[in-house]
């Protein structure tokens, strides 16, 4: 049975990053007629916001992603301490009382003599009068996990063979003073109580799950997951994405105007030597192969999501937009705008042009185009024909054509250099208005 999760915190909104990790999750759940599971990593209580959980699934769902269940690790508390109480019993979670500093002086000497900078295990060989003394004295045990002898090895199915010593790993800390579990740990109590098959995630984890994997043989008699790590997405300047939170979350892509089959489409193939298409999500489906990503991380090139997005607009229905358009714009002006635009949001400045008020700049030297013009208009209402009677017109009153007639009339009309096609523009304008812009010119 597939059964694959992805474990947002609640801590901020959905950037990029995240929702291609959800994507990719879903897409191979959907794939293989696996399950999706939706886990909360709502533990960080200072950090957590229930407006940041809202969003979460809110910008999954504009994305298109469903999920078959959904779990939250604060309601998991008593679990994750009955399992730290095995591990304890096991001897394998062991109580450490050393603070910062005494931490920070290991490490620095460690470095000092060119050795790795890893836990020395001292907390493990205290006795039990030794902590009883330390608890005595008013400090609270933390208490970390040890490790086995050798390494993790696993066959990512992105990165491919992985192994890492767990002799250059310290032993993780699961549990903090006050009691509370840490992410390594949950999440891998977690994964075997959710039967979880595929840990898919950012490459960012791959040094967690080293420790993850002695952790799942610890705590569970079950196979541990198989693991597949997508390279970290860089941004264009080749920062990681994670640094730019802020100017690319979700929240922020819609409300620049990104079509969520965009978005979708351009994820689902970044990282791969494939194409992206826009394509309905039964298809994103149909061609997913998790083989596909490569192992070298990708730049998020926002020109090319850009252009997805283009193709989306241009056969984007007026059912399916007119929700997010102008109050009062009808299908001819979907239809008349629509292969112009990038991104939705620019509708709104093509209505304010048809319908408000434009300022055109002066053009000395065209007057006598935009005298024809103003003269060979053809009478209300305007249609679909009358761009073309009209320019036929214009140009045998005044012997101009081409670009000294066209470039004019589309300033005087529009005050913008291009545009949709004036055919199309010219009936929304209607004759009215058209003469009255026209008559700014004409004296
Ligand atoms: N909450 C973790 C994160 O967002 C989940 C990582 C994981 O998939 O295990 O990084």
């Amino acid at each position: 049975m597939i059964k694959v999760r992805v474990a947002p915190s609640p801590t901020g909104y959905l950037h990029v990053g995240n929702a291609r990790t959800a994507l990719v999750n879903f897409l191979f759940a959907r794939a293989s007629g696996g399950r999706f599971l939706l886990r909360l990593d709502d533990t960080d209580t200072e950090r957590g916001r229930p407006e940041y959980e809202q969003a979460i699934y809110e910008d999954l769902r504009w994305l298109g992603l469903g999920w078959d269940e959904t779990a939250r690790q604060s309601d998991r508390y008593a679990r994750y301490a009955e399992c730290a109480e095995v591990l304890k019993q096991s001897g394998r979670l062991y109580p450490c009382f050393e603070n910062e500093d005494e931490l920070a002086a290991k490490r620095a000497s460690l470095i000092k003599r060119k050795l790795p900078p890893v836990y020395d295990r001292a907390a493990l060989a205290m006795t039990a009068s030794q902590r009883a003394a330390a608890e005595a004295g008013g400090k609270r045990p933390y208490w970390r996990f040890k490790l086995s002898e050798g390494m993790a090895a696993w066959h990512d199915l992105v990165l491919g063979e992985r192994k890492i010593r767990f002799g250059a790993v310290s032993d993780p800390v699961l549990i903090r003073a006050d009691g509370t579990p840490l992410y390594t740990f949950t999440s891998v109590v977690d994964d075997v109580d959710f039967g979880i098959s595929h840990v898919i995630r950012g490459e960012d984890h791959v040094s967690n799950t080293a420790v993850q994997i002695d952790l799942f043989r610890a705590i569970s008699t079950a196979m541990p997951p198989r693991f597949a790590h997508l390279p970290l997405i860089s941004g264009g300047e080749g920062e990681k994405l994670s640094k730019r939170i802020g100017s690319i979350s979700l929240k922020s892509l819609r409300k620049d105007g990104i079509e969520p089959e965009a978005l979708a489409a351009y994820l689902a193939r970044l990282g791969t030597n494939k194409d992206a298409q826009i394509l309905p999500m039964a298809d994103l489906i149909g061609r997913f192969n998790i083989a596909d990503f490569g192992r070298s991380p990708p730049r998020f090139d926002a020109r090319q999501l850009l252009v997805l997005n283009r193709k989306c607009l241009h056969a984007a229905s007026f059912s399916a937009v007119r929700d997010r358009l102008p109050e009062g714009a009808d299908e001819a002006f979907w239809l008349a705008i629509r292969g112009n635009l990038d991104m939705l949001t620019e509708a709104r400045r093509w209505w304010e042009i048809v319908t408000g008020e434009i300022t055109p700049p002066d053009m000395p030297g065209d007057e006598a185009v935009l005298r024809a013009a103003a003269d060979t208009l053809p009478p209300a209402p305007l249609g679909a024909e009358s761009w073309k009677i009209w320019t036929a017109a214009i140009m045998a009153a005044s012997g101009v054509k081409g670009r000294a007639l066209y470039h004019p009339l589309r300033l005087a009309l529009t005050a913008e250099d291009q545009g949709p096609e004036m055919a199309g523009l010219l009936p929304l304008i209607g004759h009215e208005r058209v003469l009255a812009r026209l008559g700014r010119f004409v004296v």
